[in-house]
């Protein structure tokens, strides 16, 4: 392993190239209020993986493989960039910069990607990786401790002041191991108390999120053998109400295990969110009979009425209504948004079970349809 300073140096040359350091440096003027004490000061760096495996190997495997580690570097180089460009003077020690280290993107292989179907869903291992999956829940945005500044009760003891005891919240973590009243000094052991005037806080919201592939279940063909678990993102500060119930994102996260006496929950604490758009897979049939229909801009329509439902009632009974259920499902948008407003019908009948079958089928054909008017 390379020496921790070698990694530093490639950790300021990168930070230097992509335009970091002046990020950092705007960051700090928001700061420089002389009025406002802060524990700790809290910078998001934007960083590609790729660029930095071309700068230093080492460095983009731990930024991969070991954030944690990537990050105390990160933390340690920003510190000493702020106190030689003489960005902050009102910051004491390295444990005052809170680095949060905001991936661009992951390297497109398939130990980047985690099927949230997939059991065990993790080895431990704190890494990055990328879930896709659609919102079923989300709480509202409560408040987290940040940061927080300890002092020792033992007044003879250095740390009695000073910014020698501040903690973090790192992800996986939970509100006690940031906040808690057992801490003690690392240099005289007794114990230690939190300075409440500086405890930082940040917004916080949770998030369930379900694997695309639960809609299956929709479609009336599920398997009974199969089930769907969802998964609880973290989403902090600048994230939170980034994502909508009932849309798909591709979530950029690190996975971690949340100890919660006397359980253990596997969670993600979110890094990136991007709207995400499933592939469209139209069967072979489909698309074939598309294909020879498109001369005319009814046959297509009048044939997928036709055979719609076939189950439910004979041959050449209810086509209108058939025609008009099908034509609902059509959107005229792809946009995300609008992706779910179908077209609303009124039907008077005085057989409302036919008319019950014949809306529970098409919702199962909605994803057809969603997935035809984008092509
Ligand atoms: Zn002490």
């Amino acid at each position: 392993m390379s020496d921790p300073f070698s990694l530093k140096e490639s950790v300021l040359v990168y930070l230097d190239r992509s335009g970091c350091l002046e990020k950092l440096s705007e960051d700090c003027k928001q700061y420089n209020d002389p009025q406002q004490d802060e524990a700790v000061y809290r910078f998001c760096l934007s960083i590609n993986p790729s660029d930095i495996i071309e700068v230093d190997p080492e460095l983009g495997d731990f930024v991969l493989h070991d954030p944690l580690k990537a990050t105390k570097l990160f933390q340690s180089v920003c510190f000493l960039a702020i106190k030689t460009l003489s960005l902050l003077e009102k910051i004491h020690t390295e444990s005052q910069v809170n680095v949060i280290l905001k991936y661009t993107h992951l390297p497109p292989f398939p130990e980047y990607t985690l099927d949230l179907c997939t059991f065990p869903r993790g080895n431990g291992l704190l890494k990055p990786v990328i879930v896709e999956g659609l919102v079923i829940a989300m709480t509202r945005v409560t408040k987290y401790t940040q940061g927080a500044r300890f002092l020792c009760i033992n007044e003879d003891c250095t740390c009695s002041t000073g910014y020698y005891h501040i903690r973090v919240h790192v992800p996986g973590a939970t509100e006690s191991a940031t906040v808690r009243n057992d801490f003690s000094c690392k240099i005289c052991n007794s114990q230690l108390k939190e300075d409440m005037k500086l405890r930082a806080l940040g917004d916080k919201q949770l998030v369930e999120l379900v694997p695309y592939k639960a809609l299956n279940l929709l479609r009336g063909n599920q398997q009974p053998s199969l089930r769907y678990q969802s998964v609880t993102l973290f989403l902090r500060d600048e994230l939170c109400n980034s994502m909508e119930i009932g849309h798909s994102y591709k979530v950029l996260g690190i996975p971690a295990h949340v100890h919660q006496w006397p359980h253990i929950t596997w969670s993600i604490e979110a890094n990136n969110i991007q709207s995400w758009e499933p592939e469209s897979k139209i069967s072979g049939t489909f698309q074939e009979l598309l294909n020879t229909t498109v001369c005319s801009p009814w046959r297509f329509c009048a044939i997928a009425a036709h055979c719609f439902g076939l189950h439910i009632s004979p041959p050449g009974l209810y086509n209108t209504l058939k025609l008009c259920l099908l034509l609902s499902l059509v959107q005229t948008t792809s946009d995300l948004k609008e992706m779910f407003h179908g077209l609303d019908i009124l039907v008077c009948t005085n057989d409302s079970l036919i008319l019950d079958r014949y809306i529970n089928t098409k919702v199962n054909f909605n994803f057809y349809f969603i997935q035809l008017q984008n092509m």
